[in-house]
C-alpha cells in the first residue's frame, strides 16, 4: 500500500487521540518514579503535532516535510525530556522518508526503525536501562525481523506491538540508569517506566493504522 501524506496526517491524529485518552494513566506512572508530567507532555506534544500537520495541504507536502514539522511542533510544545527525544525520532522519520512522494510498506518500517535509532542516539539509553528504549528497541527489531521472514506490514507492526508490550512490562523489574528514575535506585523496581508505556501507545496506534 502507498502511504500518503494524508494517511500520515491521520496516523498522527490517531496517536494524539490515544495519548489524550491515556494522559492521566501516564501521569500516574510518572508520578511514581518521576515528576508526574509524562502524560501531559505526550498529550501536549501529540496535540501540537496534530495541529501543525493538520494545517498542511497534503497534496503539496511530502512525507519528509510532514515529519520535520511534527518534530518541531513536538519540541516546541514539550519542556520535559521526552521533547528532544521524540523531536529527534520525528526528524529521523523525516530523513527516512526523504525524496518519497508516498511511503511503501518497507518505507514505513524504515521510519519505525529510524525513530527507535534516533531515540537511542539522542538519549544514549541501551535496552535494559528502564526507558522508552525498552519498548522502541525491541519493537523496531521485531518489525524488521518479521519483515525479513516475509511478513506483511500489519503483521510486522503486530509483532512490534507485542515486543513493545513485553519490553514495557520488563521495565518494572529494572533499575533505572537514565532519566529522573535513576535517582531512585532500587526504589524504582516494581514500577513500569512511563516512557515505555507511552511508546507502546504510539506503536499500537501505528499497528492499528496499518491494519485498518
Ligand atoms: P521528564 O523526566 O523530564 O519529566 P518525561 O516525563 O516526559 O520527562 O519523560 C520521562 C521518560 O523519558 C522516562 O520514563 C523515560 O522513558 C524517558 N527517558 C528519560 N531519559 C531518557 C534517555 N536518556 N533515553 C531514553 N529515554 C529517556
Ligand atoms: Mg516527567
Ligand atoms: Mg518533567
Amino acid at each position: 500500500m502507498a502511504i500518503t501524506t494524508r494517511d500520515l496526517q491521520h496516523l498522527l491524529a490517531l496517536i494524539a487521540e490515544e495519548m489524550e485518552k491515556n494522559r492521566d494513566r501516564l501521569c500516574e506512572l510518572d508520578g511514581v518514579i518521576g515528576d508526574g508530567d509524562h502524560g501531559l507532555a505526550m498529550d501536549a506534544g501529540c496535540q501540537a503535532i496534530t495541529k501543525a500537520v493538520g494545517e498542511l495541504d497534503a497534496a503539496q507536502t511530502a512525507p519528509t516535510l510532514l515529519f520535520n514539522i511534527a518534530a518541531k511542533a513536538f519540541l516546541n510544545a514539550v519542556g520535559a525530556s521526552s521533547g528532544p527525544l521524540y523531536a529527534t525520532a520525528f526528524m529521523r522519520a523525516g530523513a527516512a522518508a526523504k525524496d518519497k512522494q508516498a511511503l511503501s510498506d518497507d518505507d514505513l518500517l524504515s521510519v519505525v526503525a529510524a525513530m527507535a535509532q534516533g531515540i537511542h542516539e539522542r538519549g544514549k539509553a541501551e535496552i535494559g536501562e528502564k526507558t522508552m528504549m525498552d519498548a522502541w528497541g525491541p519493537a523496531a527489531n521485531a518489525a524488521l525481523e518479521a519483515r525479513r521472514q516475509g511478513a506483511s506490514l500489519s503483521q510486522c507492526l503486530a509483532a512490534a506491538v507485542q515486543a513493545a508490550r513485553k519490553g514495557c512490562e520488563a521495565t518494572s523489574g529494572m533499575v533505572a540508569t537514565k532519566g529522573r528514575a535513576a535517582r531512585l535506585g532500587d526504589r524504582a523496581v516494581g514500577h513500569v517506566d512511563p516512557g515505555a508505556a507511552s511508546a507502546v501507545i504510539m506503536i499500537e496506534s501505528m499497528a492499528r493504522f496499518a491494519s485498518a
